[in-house]
C-alpha cells in the first residue's frame, strides 16, 4: 500500500526545472533512499512530498492507514503545516536545534506545539532521548554535544511525536562514519519498531544500504529504481 504517491510532479524557480515529471510511490513502512547528484531535485522532490512546497503541477497524496486519502499539493498553507506537525518529522543535515534550549527541551517542542501536557512531553522526550543513548545528556545545550550526539537528539525530536513518515535530507552528512553508522543504527530500530515510512536523501552508499529500496534522481526525474537484494 502506497502512503505516498508522486504523479507527474513539476516544478521549476525561475528558468531552473527542478523537477520535470516525478512519479514515486512510497510505499507504508518502507525505508526509502532518495541518491543522486547535488542539484539533481532530491530536495524539492522531498519538500513536495512533504507539503513543504506546492509543485509548480502534479499531485501529492498522502494515504495513511486507516484514514482518507488527501491530495497534499491541493491543501492550504494552514492545512499542510497542520498536517506536517501532526504526521510527519523532519531530520536535516544540520542547524536545526534551538542553541538556547536544552536536548531534552529541544525534544518536547513538537509535543507541546501539538498541545500535549509539559509534564507528558518531557516523559516522553527523556524516555526516547534515553533510547537514544542520550540519557546522560539531556540538560546539555547543543553546543555542548558532539555532531553525532546533536543528530541524535534532532532524531528524537522527529520522532517524539510517533509521525507517519520520517523525512532525513542527508541526516548523516556532516558525520564521521562511524558516528553516522551510530545514528543510522538507532534510528532505523526506532522506526522499524514504529512502523515508520522513512524517505531519505543520502549521497553516502553506505548509508543507502540501509534502506530497503533506493531510488536515483538525475535532472529532475528519477532515472532508476530498484529493489536492493535482501
Ligand atoms: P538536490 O537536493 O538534488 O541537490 P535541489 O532540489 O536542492 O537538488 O535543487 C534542484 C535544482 O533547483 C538546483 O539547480 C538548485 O540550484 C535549484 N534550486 C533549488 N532550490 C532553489 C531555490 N529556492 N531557488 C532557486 N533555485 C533553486
Ligand atoms: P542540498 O544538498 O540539500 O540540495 P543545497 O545546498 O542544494 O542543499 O540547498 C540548500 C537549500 O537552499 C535548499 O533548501 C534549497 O531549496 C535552497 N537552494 C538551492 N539552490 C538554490 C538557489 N540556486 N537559490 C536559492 N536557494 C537555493
Amino acid at each position: 500500500d502506497s502512503i505516498l504517491s508522486a504523479r507527474d510532479l513539476r516544478h521549476s524557480f525561475g528558468p531552473t526545472d527542478a523537477l520535470r515529471g516525478i512519479d514515486l510511490d512510497v510505499q507504508a513502512g518502507e525505508v526509502l533512499a532518495v541518491m543522486g547528484p547535488s542539484g539533481s531535485g532530491k530536495s524539492t522532490l522531498l519538500h513536495c512530498l512533504a507539503g513543504v512546497l506546492t509543485p509548480g503541477s502534479g499531485t501529492v497524496t498522502y494515504s495513511p492507514t486507516n484514514q482518507p486519502m488527501r491530495n497534499i499539493s491541493g491543501l492550504s498553507e494552514q492545512d499542510r503545516s497542520r498536517l506536517r506537525l501532526t504526521d510527519f518529522g523532519f531530520v536535516f543535515q544540520f542547524g536545526q536545534l534551538l542553541p538556547e534550549l536544552t536536548a531534552l527541551d529541544n525534544v518536547s517542542i513538537p509535543l507541546l506545539l501539538a498541545g500535549t501536557k509539559r509534564s507528558e512531553a518531557l516523559r516522553r522526550s527523556a524516555e526516547l532521548l534515553e533510547r537514544l543513548d542520550l540519557a546522560s545528556m539531556s540538560e546539555r545545550l547543543p553546543g555542548e554535544l558532539s555532531g553525532g550526539q546533536a543528530q541524535r537528539v534532532a532524531v528524537a525530536r522527529a520522532l517524539v511525536t510517533a509521525p507517519s513518515v520520517l523525512f532525513a535530507d542527508e541526516p548523516t552528512g556532516s558525520l564521521d562514519s562511524l558516528a553516522s553508522e551510530n545514528v543510522l543504527t538507532l534510528m532505523l530500530e526506532l522506526v522499524r519498531e514504529a512502523g515508520t515510512t522513512v524517505v531519505m536523501i543520502t549521497h553516502d552508499p553506505r548509508s543507502a544500504a540501509y534502506a530497503d529500496r533506493e531510488v536515483i534522481v538525475r535532472d529532475g526525474a528519477i532515472s532508476a529504481g530498484y529493489r536492493l537484494p535482501v
